[in-house]
């Protein structure tokens, strides 16, 4: 029961380690099962300019409802789709249900918005990825100007060949940004080196605007190097009014968090479509 150490340093599983393992082995084999079940949905979460206040795009992010387990959140299982190798048919999935739905938003006459779809590190590694994302953007026939790629800093840092394909990606009209903009401890060269469109300020430094004033400076030198470097920025996990001003005030071109909307489902946008101006307040 407790941890053994073994003659050769082997160490013997605690029950606990046990229940960790066998509640990722069940994950798992719910996730190979989830696509064809039809258990996982896209909702979308509203990004503001904060200028103007009018919905500029929406970000997708996946959720799985399981028929015995409920929701459960992609903090938790996309590790594992990672890991499996599953994230492939997952995230192409993703892909493909985001922009088909952007495309028939374009197509009902909406304001056109940019969709931002996640991309994880072994789906930005697949060779045919740039094919990939091609015949998704054919079949729906989404202009690729209202797609963009989050990526992070430590995927394209893992990556051998990351210029190249950003490069193909931005060649085909695709927007490309960094998600979780100051966590992820690389180099800043990077930011010259790849054709980047947006980074996306971290919610860690955005909740902390008014608690933290080195949070406050990182968030404004975030912002007036990015301009510098001629990319547009977007604060995500924007809770309050109070850090909304913060984000106007230093001109911060777009904000995304609870303060506007959570994610919300295809239907719900709808919704928001017919009385954006009560919605979203600025
Ligand atoms: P992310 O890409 O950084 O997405 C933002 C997360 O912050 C989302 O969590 C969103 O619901 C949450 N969020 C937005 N505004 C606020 C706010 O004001 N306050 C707080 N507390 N949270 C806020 P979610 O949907 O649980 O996703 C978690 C992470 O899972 C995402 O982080 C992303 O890395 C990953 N993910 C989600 N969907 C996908 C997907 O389709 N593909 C891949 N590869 N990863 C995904
Ligand atoms: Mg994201
Ligand atoms: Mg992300
Ligand atoms: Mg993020």
């Amino acid at each position: 029961r407790v941890k053994e150490q073994g003659k050769n340093g082997f160490q013997f599983y605690t029950p606990e380690m046990n229940e960790i393992v066998s509640k990722k082995m069940k994950l798992e084999i719910g996730l190979r099962k989830a696509q064809e079940r039809n258990e996982f949905r896209v909702v979308y979460q509203p990004q503001i300019d904060v200028t103007t206040g009018s919905l500029s795009g929406v970000e997708a992010l996946i959720r799985w409802h399981h028929p015995e387990w409920g929701t459960i959140s992609p903090a938790e299982f996309i590790p594992i789709a990672e890991e499996t190798g599953l994230i492939l048919q997952i995230g192409e999935w993703v892909l493909h249900e985001a922009c088909l739905q952007n495309k028939k938003w374009q197509d009902e006459g909406q304001p056109p918005l940019r969709m931002s779809v996640n991309i994880s590190s072994r789906q930005f590694q697949q060779s045919d990825l740039v094919e990939m994302i091609q015949r998704i953007l054919s079949s729906t026939g989404l202009d690729p100007a209202y797609l963009e790629l989050e990526l992070t800093e430590s995927i394209i840092q893992d990556s051998k060949h990351a210029v190249t394909k950003m490069q193909q990606l931005k060649d085909m009209g695709i927007h490309l940004s960094i998600d979780d903009f100051g966590t992820g401890y690389s180099s800043l060269s990077y930011l010259k080196t790849f054709p980047i469109n947006t980074l996306k300020i971290d919610r860690s430094f955005t909740s902390n605007i008014y608690n933290d004033p080195k949070d406050a400076s990182l968030v404004e030198t975030i912002i007036h190097m990015a301009h510098n470097l001629d990319l547009k920025v977007i604060a995500e996990g924007v809770e309050t009014r109070e850090q909304l001003q913060f984000l106007q005030q230093r001109h911060c071109n777009e904000a995304q968090g609870y303060f506007f909307s959570q994610p919300i489902s295809a239907h719900e946008m709808d919704e928001l479509f017919k009385n954006q101006i009560e919605v979203l307040k600025t």
